[in-house]
């Protein structure tokens, strides 16, 4: 009888927590939409999802429970469209790969994901790592973890020697040579295998490495390394499973084959002329920035033997550049979408992406916007996230002052609600 009484009031509190209204009063309100922000607001939240946004402070029935963030500025969950939760950034770097076990990767992305959510990062593109992070992703969705909602490519696709090629300057037994599932491809039908094995992996979209990169142990960081039918290879394969396909990219001919080819996003974009700006607007493209990157390895290249002999020189040389470019391609109307490439420098130091694009010459409300509706929109995710209105999933954080006027307040994020669940206070 005591059992049954005890199991009844555990399905009663269950059903009481169920219809229990969240009441959010928010100070300042930066709704991620077009909206100027507005001032004491209140956002009913129901289970995982906004029911409401009212004007003024609700008062909450006793059923109720307040957040109390009178004296805060309260956005969408911030998405941050380039990551890398497998990694981060050390002098290590590549030994590890040597080194690590998968169960080793897991458990260091398991603080890397923890710390990106309680900085105000609530969704998150994870652009390439061992295919781990797809394990990640699934035990986040689980509720065993805490950490953002990840959208993962699995592992990144390249040439051989490309950016993405997992055995750039292993000794010559070790090498191998590594093929589609492994993400290294030559030639179309090579390309649709690997989009294929990683729909069958569990990916949520497509990486490729259309250009040579920064820390990848190769000489050149800016030449192409697609030829143009195999980027169309990807993208049309890729369409037929529903994945998007995001692109890094630093030099200007690699960044037009991949646009011209129809991919969804050019990651870093460093080195782009005229001509690609034009591409861009033309195709209606979206750019992803990772100023923080490009600050962040040149400041470590400066460190005597941080990196390999050949990547020191990339770095110092296409790091200090994003910046200018991304000026250039925010006044010409490029579309931005947030993106850091974390993991290239320490988790949880994300929000300095506000204020290097602030510093790039991007208003503050524009930066959010970047982070909130447009991430969303390069998502595919505008129905669900990035903005506080009714009927979408309830990512909402708060900080200590005024973003808009002062830039350091990005970093002090003191409330963080994911689907509807608090996990900072
Ligand atoms: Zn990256």
């Amino acid at each position: 009888m005591k059992k049954i009484l005890f199991i009844c009031s555990l399905l009663l509190a269950g059903q009481l927590v169920q219809a229990q209204k969240t009441l959010i009063w928010c100070g300042t309100l930066v709704d991620g939409t077009q909206a100027a922000p507005k001032k004491n607001m209140t956002i009913v939240v129901e289970k995982n999802k906004i029911v409401s946004v009212q004007e003024g402070f609700t008062t909450a029935t006793s059923m109720d429970k307040t957040i109390d963030l009178k004296n805060k500025t309260v956005t969408p969950g911030w998405i941050d469209m380039h990551v890398h939760m497998e990694e981060e950034i050390n002098p290590n770097r590549f030994l590890q790969s040597f080194t690590q076990n998968p169960a080793d990767i897991a458990f260091g992305s398991v603080r890397f994901a923890e710390t990106t959510l309680m900085t105000g990062f609530t969704t998150v593109r994870d652009l390439g790592g061992t295919g781990v992070n797809i394990s990640l992703r699934n035990a986040i969705n689980k509720g065993l973890l805490k950490g953002p909602r990840v959208f993962t490519a699995g592992k990144a696709i390249g040439t051989t020697g490309g950016h993405a090629d997992p055995t750039n300057g292993y000794r010559k037994n070790l090498m191998g040579d590594p093929g589609p599932v492994e993400g290294v491809v030559n030639g179309a039908d090579d390309c649709r295998k690997a989009v294929r094995q990683r729909y069958k992996d569990g990916a949520d979209l497509i990486k490729i490495t259309a250009t040579g990169g920064v820390l990848s142990v190769a000489k050149n960081g800016s030449n192409p390394q697609f030829t143009e039918e195999e980027i169309k290879a990807i993208v049309e394969t890729a369409k037929d499973y529903g994945f998007r396909v995001a692109v890094h990219a630093h030099g200007a001919e690699g960044m037009k084959r991949a646009i011209r080819a129809g991919v969804n996003s050019i990651e870093h974009g460093t080195l782009m002329d005229d001509e690609c700006i034009a591409l861009f607007k033309q195709y209606g493209t979206w750019y992803v920035p990772t100023l923080t990157a490009g600050a962040s390895v040149a400041d470590s290249a400066k460190i005597p033997g941080f990196f390999n002999e050949l990547v020191t020189p990339k770095a110092l040389e296409i790091g200090p550049q994003l910046i200018n470019t991304f000026t250039k391609a925010y006044k010409a109307g490029v579309k931005i979408a947030f993106g850091t490439d974390a993991g290239v420098y320490k988790h949880g130091k994300n929000w300095m992406e506000f204020t290097l694009m602030i510093k790039g010459g991007m208003p503050a409300l524009e930066a959010i916007r970047s982070a909130t509706m447009n991430a969303a929109d390069l998502l595919g995710e505008k129905d669900r996230l990035g903005s506080i209105e009714a009927g979408k999933l309830a990512d909402i954080i708060a900080m200590d002052g005024d973003p808009l006027t002062d830039p350091q307040a990005f970093a002090r994020v003191v409330f963080v609600m994911k689907d509807g669940v608090v996990y900072k206070q």
